[in-house]
């Protein structure tokens, strides 16, 4: 395992490369950030792209996918304020935290904006993910495959001519630098980079008694006869998580900062109880947490630098997210046991090695780390 020499992020983290400098191709998304785009030039592209999309809307002009989290509200935004009618749309998680719906509300409200909160029967969700974490290690599966799928089809059914995501993750987190510089998010972007495991709803159909029927709203139409622009915010406006939130807030979002789920961020990752799961895993399979995420953009943006990131790290130490496992597994009616056996089976032993009964990693970014 090697890791960034500026960030602290693992060359096992999907989409990062290190270059011969060490240098990794999410600290190279901020550098192009900061000195390649010309970011003028990007407001007036996505001027020209909003007049197309008004001339061709038929009702709404966009729709934005919102969870009701600091960067829906950042997009709603920036969408009207550049005269985009919008209707916002939401996959409802199952798992809907307090916070997480008094932002949606105050942000439908304050905002005012139009909002479909669609639901899935719960009892499908409950299968898809069962079977998502148990062959692929991922919780998360079904949640991504459905906040994809549902603003796609929503928009081809309903002839709205754009849809606005939000970040770019590969010019945040890390991408080759082609991907870097796409605003586009497509059927080829889902597939290399959806967190779907190279899967459709298709491929889960059987599983877990899932049936066509039960996976509709998860599955993409193919050749759509309605040209949808499907596109990321993050591509025409410089991005910036504490920017976005420091906004939102001012518009009415609340964040609390006692309840911190998962990472460093208390302004992140709280519309949900299930979302944690999905970073808790990467623990497992890349070997890092999500505060290797949020320090690393942290030290990107300049607000501390890489020593102190690495001693937060290993002052905080290895933290499950307890209260989130607990209300998963009574989702899922079955024992914490089975939860962690199922961790216990994706653990990557090409970084994991055990030793007198002890799981450790080789090469381990802390390295007075307490293994348990
Ligand atoms: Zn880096």
């Amino acid at each position: 395992m090697r890791y960034c020499t500026q960030c602290i992020l693992p060359d096992t983290r999907p989409g990062i490369r290190l270059d011969a400098e060490g240098i990794c191709t999410a600290c190279h998304g901020h550098r192009d950030k900061e000195t390649k785009i010309d970011w003028p030039a990007r407001e007036r592209a996505f001027q020209t792209l909003v007049a197309q999309t008004k001339a061709r809307a038929e009702g709404y002009d966009c729709i934005v996918p919102v969870s009701g989290g600091k960067d829906s509200w950042y997009q709603v935004i920036m969408a009207k304020k550049y005269g985009l009618s919008v209707l916002a749309v939401t996959w409802r998680t199952p798992a809907r935290t307090e916070i997480g719906q008094r932002n949606l509300d105050a942000m439908i409200k304050n905002l005012g904006v139009d909002h479909i909160d669609y639901t899935l029967s719960p009892d499908v969700e409950r299968r898809f993910m069962k079977a998502a974490f148990e062959e692929r290690g991922t919780t998360g599966l079904p949640m991504h495959m459905a906040l994809f799928a549902i603003p796609i089809r929503l928009a081809l059914q309903l002839r709205i001519p754009m849809i606005l995501w939000g970040e770019n993750p590969q010019l945040e987190y890390g991408g080759n630098e082609l991907e870097r510089l796409s605003d586009t998010l497509d059927t080829d972007w889902l597939a290399r980079h959806g967190c779907l495991e190279s899967t459709d709803a298709d491929y889960w159909c059987g599983k877990e008694g899932l049936t066509q029927s039960d996976l509709l709203a998860y599955q993409i139409p193919r050749n759509p006869n309605f040209a949808v622009r499907s596109v990321f915010l993050g591509a025409f406006f410089k991005w910036n998580s504490y920017e976005n939130a420091r906004i939102a807030q001012q518009s009415g979002f609340d964040y609390d900062e006692q309840d911190l789920k998962i990472g460093s961020w208390d302004f992140a990752d709280i519309d949900c109880d299930f979302i944690s799961l999905h970073h808790f895993l990467k623990w497992y399979k890349f070997g890092f947490t999500r505060d290797f995420d949020n320090l690393s953009v942290k030290i990107r943006y300049g607000m501390i630098d890489r020593s102190e990131a690495i001693n937060q790290i290993a002052h905080k130490g290895w933290v499950a997210p307890e209260k989130d496992i607990a209300a998963f597994c009574r989702f899922q009616e079955k024992p914490e046991s089975w939860f962690w056996s199922v961790c216990e089976s994706f653990r990557n032993t090409d970084i994991w090695v055990k030793d007198a009964g002890v799981w450790h990693i080789p090469g381990f970014l802390i390295p007075e780390w307490h293994w348990t």
